[in-house]
């Protein structure tokens, strides 16, 4: 008596369930289909672009930290002077500061060591693009290339992936500039907001004033060269020190901004230490 009217009841639930179920395989059979469209030799009707790739965003201009805490960072770039470099190397690991260099990759090429012995000392390594051109005139490609061909060169030498963070030679960029720097892997463009114009060799005073112009998140532009710079050092150090700052590194700097890190830090990989001249310089 009961089983007709049990199976009149379920009967259409099991038929809803049924139908449910042939419409969510019904569903996944399209999307394998449009999934696998053009190995399937399926194409997209005429006009319709079958890609959705998506590009990468550009890199986002820097040019200071977060204003809410009292830390500065120290940068330097271009560093084909040797022994500018490890002069203050061994000066800001005298006095326990981080800072981020920005070398130029023919200067890391002519100086492996030296590069190895930076990166093994923890002070983060940027990219300053191959040889050092005014990007701005250049074609996307160009661009991209400056910036490949540094990673090229640096990251075998430091053994490790380097900061995902860029610098235009003489600050200069364009929309061009920061669609290239984000399609090879860049977060940012990393400019500055402190100027110490070193490169024209005032005096170390001259450089230490104007670097201790900084306020809280403050990117500080010097250069491995000068020996006014070497020089300016401690005054820089002792000064922010005296006004209660401390020192980050530009990655450091910019986690606080919201971008994201990717694989940035400094690992070594000892298996792609290569292109050596020598062994790795003491410090
Ligand atoms: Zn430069």
């Amino acid at each position: 008596m009961s089983r007709p009217v049990l199976r009149s009841a379920s009967l259409p639930r099991r038929r809803r369930l049924s139908g449910a179920v042939i419409v969510a395989l019904a569903v996944g059979a399209l999307a394998v289909l449009v999934a696998a469209g053009p190995a399937l030799g399926v194409e997209p009707a005429s006009g319709v672009a079958p890609s959705i790739k998506v590009e990468p965003a550009p890199a986002r201009i820097v040019r200071h930290g977060p204003r809410s805490r009292p830390v500065v960072a120290l940068t330097f770039d271009d560093c084909r002077d040797r022994e500018a470099v490890l002069a203050l190397v061994r000066a800001l690991r005298q006095e326990g500061v981080p800072a981020t260099f920005f070398p130029y990759g023919y200067a890391v090429r002519r100086s492996p060591d030296l590069w190895v012995a930076v990166a093994a000392a923890g002070f983060p390594i940027g990219n300053h693009t191959l040889s050092h051109p005014d990007l701005v005139p250049l074609a996307e490609g160009t661009v991209r290339y400056e910036f490949r061909a540094w990673r090229r060169i640096v990251e075998p030498i430091i053994g490790a992936v380097a900061i995902p963070y860029a610098r235009p030679p003489y600050g200069a960029f364009n929309a061009t500039t920061a669609r290239a720097a984000g399609k090879e892997g860049y977060a940012a463009l990393v400019l500055w907001d402190i100027d110490t114009r070193d490169w024209a060799r005032p005096s170390a005073a001259v450089i230490a004033e104007r670097a201790g112009r900084g306020t809280n998140g403050s990117i500080i532009l010097m250069h491995c060269g000068p020996r006014q710079t070497v020089n300016a050092l401690p005054a820089i150090i002792a000064g922010y020190r005296a006004r209660g700052f401390g020192f980050v590194t530009i990655p450091e700097l910019i986690e606080g901004t919201g971008l994201r890190l990717g694989e940035g830090r400094v690992q070594p990989v000892d298996g792609r230490r290569i292109d050596l001249r020598g062994r790795p310089i003491a410090l």
